[in-house]
């Protein structure tokens, strides 16, 4: 027997004593008596604790599973935390003044005493059902979902009906009587994982957002603590979720909800991590109490309409509704890079009363995750966080991006054990990557198809990502890594080999292993190639194949039989589908095409006639400016609405310095010009300069010059390309000082070192395709139906179909993706037709190049397009200057 554990009447002498030294803070009351006769105690910690009904509440239960003793264990430690630190730590006393805790150390006594007692894997609690079992599921009890079973052996068996058992209906009669209840926690192990509540629909709900930055923050309390890294998961609905669950009945009842699994072992053998998983739960806990009331009705509202106005390659432009009774608050905006991510003052971009922030320096082709809530300027409290905002930057203009999916028999893992079956795991189990009794050891193979990539395609940016989908075989902490390796596919004749894949030495294994207490679930994990793991990819490229082997720890420590991870595959019976397939991104370039044009005309230009095929410039004897001028046509290099130039600069080489002249600097600028004539020049719109000024030190040097394009002044260059004009390029000199008669010869057309305009430009389209024409929604058999007119384009690649039920998507990556393909429609298939809610749907090409989409708000009786005007605030405020406003 463990004596470090409290038994049931040992926490209740506990907290009989703690109520009697803290009496305004502490208060405990049966709310209910179980099977043999326990008492169900529930404990209320407040500041003045008479009034504790009054504030907004968290309400924690433990141990609602017999055998999973961490819920009484850290309830008894969080009140003494709190009882310790009251008055002296501010985050304590803030957190209990204006709000209450509800805790139930322990929703199921008599499984308690009986796992401590008797069975240490007993679960359920101890209803005699009549037939020589005992027990029901109380976590299968709750009236949601319910599920009736007649078999009362199951571990699972939830009761002859809903809310059968006392312990049940003893916390249901509370939270029916206690509105102010707002967070409901229910502490179970075993994981390490955060499974907030579901309303088992495939719509996203609107406190879906505020169930995962709850949970995210809590994780990141905890990481702070022991580094572990918590996972997020909200299951795939409405299957695989479980039925008559306490969290359901209480998110149903408007409170957020979640289940905390806390330790990698769920049964009372974990000793060794216990005080671990207790302390690190501790912070988590007092933050979830102190946010109680950012849920309440003293918080302000949810803002709300929070879209993006436009996105760019490098920023977005977000926006959302101010009200006049938002006049009080101030806004808080969040950035994040990766979904569920915690919202806590690191990423904390912006404070601003206004109804627009403009997020600059972001990455090309990159996803951002923004957060937004309100805060009450004197009282701050915030308000709930408005549905969150996913946004996927444009691609720069030499780039393309590419997301690669392995095939059905491209993924799956070999085991040591299953050598007979390894085969069959592609595209058909998860990946079951580490080390077991029953498995042995086992690696996850991905065999991706590169070869749509083009040979001469250049990688900017590559990232591996893997959905943890379970991590309930990892059950040793701090022990093992995961990590992924690139192999050599000439090395392999059989991916699912064991033998083979396990034998292999990798080309490269990529840089960031993940230590087993950074193993998540429900969080994608993601793998960032190093600038030399991108040239490994781009080595492959001519195979054809990327070939990756993923491995975990290949033994076990004395008297440990698992620690296997679980990642989705996205196939077979229990893969999630392609939202949760491995995949790989890839930003690319391509090698550049390079020419070097020569000018096809020059003159040198003054107040005299002008000299053609005469390069000079300087000061001529009156001391006016002497021009020297240059023509080049860019008609050899073909398409012009498709290039883009990457690169280009202009060479130039002097023949010949004046002597005794001041010193001078020489610029090159591009120009319109008329003729080349004094007058011309005198006039010319000057359209940009090219590169750095060059003195004539530097010139005595270096005889060649280099003058670069910057990116604008290459627009001009694309520009003049899609015109048909010549590209005029001027040089002239300048001095601090009036200078007669001081010229620069330089080389001229015949010469060998002419000058020349230097060029690379890849094929690229640079425009998006036309907006999806005629969009339209109907109603057909219950499902939405959703049809437009086709693109006629050559680019066009397919169309892309968005759902959003809290805001018109502008990127296609902010909110469900329904479709991708060519055809002109689609059905909603598991959308809720009765729940109004905008759709957009892009046409793209094979940059890809997103258009401006078509976009409408569907509800059962109207069906309303969607209108965006880019330029409306711009238009308002202009309007507002003209009226003199
Ligand atoms: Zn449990």
């Amino acid at each position: 027997m463990k004596k470090q554990y409290l038994s049931y009447q040992e926490t209740i002498d506990l907290l009989s004593k703690a109520m009697e030294k803290y009496p305004n803070l502490i208060r405990m009351q049966s709310i209910g008596d179980t099977h043999e006769g326990r008492p169900i105690m529930m404990v209320t910690v407040s500041q003045d604790v008479a009034y504790a009904d009054l504030k907004p509440a968290l309400l924690y239960t433990g141990t609602i599973h017999a055998r999973e003793w961490i819920g009484i264990e850290l309830a008894v430690n969080f009140i003494q935390h709190l009882l310790d630190n009251y008055p002296s730590n501010p985050d304590v006393v803030e957190a209990l003044t204006r709000n209450t805790l509800y805790m139930v150390p322990c929703l199921n006594p008599d499984g308690f005493e009986y796992s401590r007692q008797h069975f240490s894997f007993w679960r359920k609690n101890r209803r005699d059902n009549g037939d020589g079992t005992f027990g029901v599921d109380l976590n299968r009890n709750f009236g949601i979902n319910f599920r009736q079973s007649k078999d009362t052996r199951s571990n699972i068996y939830g009761g002859p009906e809903a809310f059968s058992e006392p312990e049940t209906q003893a916390i249901k009669r509370f939270v029916e009587s206690h509105d102010n209840i707002r967070i409901a926690l229910d502490y179970h192990s075993q994981g390490n994982v955060f499974f907030p509540a579901h309303k088992f629909n495939h719509e996203a709900e609107i406190e879906g957002t505020d169930l995962n930055i709850l949970c995210a923050n809590m994780a990141n309390e905890i990481h702070k603590v022991t580094k572990r890294q918590y996972g997020i998961h909200r299951g795939k609905p409405p299957a695989n979720l479980i039925h008559g669950s306490g969290r359901e009945y209480y998110y149903d009842r408007g409170i957020l909800s979640s289940v905390v699994e806390v330790g990698s072992r769920n049964i009372p053998d974990y000793l060794i991590n216990m005080s671990q998983s207790v302390d690190e739960n501790i912070p988590a806990l007092l933050y979830a109490l102190g946010t109680a009331i950012n849920y309440s009705d003293l918080a302000p509202k949810r803002p709300e309409n929070f879209t993006i106005k436009d996105v760019s390659a490098n920023q977005a432009v977000l926006c959302w509704d101010h009200q006049s009774e938002d006049d009080g608050c101030y806004y808080q905006v969040y950035r994040s890079e990766s979904p569920k991510h915690h919202c806590t003052r690191e990423n904390l971009i912006a404070i601003t009363s206004q109804n627009e922030y403009t997020d600059k320096q972001l990455k090309s082709g990159h996803r951002y995750y923004y957060n937004l809530r309100k805060v009450d300027r004197v009282s701050r409290i915030k308000s709930p966080f408005a549905p969150e905002l996913k946004i996927k930057t444009n691609l720069e203009k030499d780039e393309f991006a590419f997301t690669l999916f392995p095939n059905p028999e491209q993924a799956g893992y070999v085991g040591e054990l299953t050598k007979a079956h390894n085969a069959e795991h592609f595209g058909n189990n998860s990946l079951f990557i580490g080390v077991n009794k029953t498995k042995g050891i086992c690696y996850g193979v991905i065999d991706f198809n590169i070869d749509r990539i083009p040979s001469d395609a250049i990688i900017k940016d590559a990232v591996f990502s893997l959905y943890p989908m379970n991590r309930v075989g990892a059950k040793i902490e701090n022990y093992g890594e995961w990590s992924v390796s690139i192999l050599n596919p000439d090395d392999i004749s059989d991916i699912t080999n064991f033998d083979e894949i396990q034998a292999a030495t990798p080309l490269q294994t990529l840089g960031n292993a993940i230590d087993s207490d950074q193993l998540t679930q429900g969080i994608w994990k993601n793998w960032r190639f190093s600038a030399m793991e991108k040239q490994l990819v781009q080595d492959q490229l001519e195979k054809g194949r990327l070939l990756l082997r993923i491995q975990g720890p290949d033994h076990l420590p004395l008297c440990n039989d698992s620690q296997m991870m679980q990642f989705d595959i996205g196939y077979g019976r229990f893969g999630g589908g392609i939202h949760y397939r491995p995949c790989l991104d890839l930003i690319y370039t391509r090698r550049p095409y390079h020419v070097a044009l020569a000018a096809t005309d020059c003159h040198t230009i003054s107040r005299n006639e002008p000299q053609q095929g005469v390069l000079q410039c300087g000061f001529d004897e009156h001391g006016d400016t002497v021009f020297g001028q240059m023509a080049f046509s860019l008609s050899c290099i073909s398409d012009a609405k498709d290039i883009v130039i990457t690169q280009a600069y202009f060479a130039i080489e002097s023949e010949s310095l004046p002597e005794e002249a001041q010193p001078m600097r020489f610029t090159v600028e591009i120009a319109e010009l008329e003729n080349p004539d004094y007058d011309s020049v005198k006039q010319r719109e000057k359209i940009e300069f090219l590169g750095y000024e060059v003195s004539s030190e530097d010139l005595a040097k270096t005889p060649r010059q280099l003058y670069m394009f910057d990116s604008s002044a290459r627009q001009h260059l694309e520009q003049f390309h899609s015109e048909r004009k010549t590209v005029n390029l001027i040089i002239r000199a300048t001095s601090s000082s009036r200078q007669k008669q001081a010229l620069v010869n330089w080389h001229s057309l015949d010469s060998e070192q002419r000058p020349e305009l230097v060029i690379e430009y890849i094929e690229r389209r640079k425009q998006p395709l036309e907006t999806p024409q005629n969009l339209q929604a109907t109603l057909q058999d219950g499902l939405v139906k959703l049809a437009w007119d086709h693109v006629e384009e050559d680019d066009f690649v397919g169309f892309y179909v968005v759902r959003n039920c809290f805001h018109p998507p502008r990127s296609p990556f902010d909110g469900v993706k329904l479709y991708a393909g060519k055809d002109g429609y689609t059905f909603d298939r598991f959308g809720n037709a009765n729940i109004p809610k905008y759709y957009s749907v892009f046409s793209y090409d094979n940059v890809p190049n997103y258009s401006v989409p078509a976009t409408l708000k569907f509800s059962a009786d109207e069906v309303t397009p969607v209108v965006y005007d880019e330029f409306e605030a711009q238009d308002e405020i202009e309007k507002r200057y003209r009226n003199g406003d």
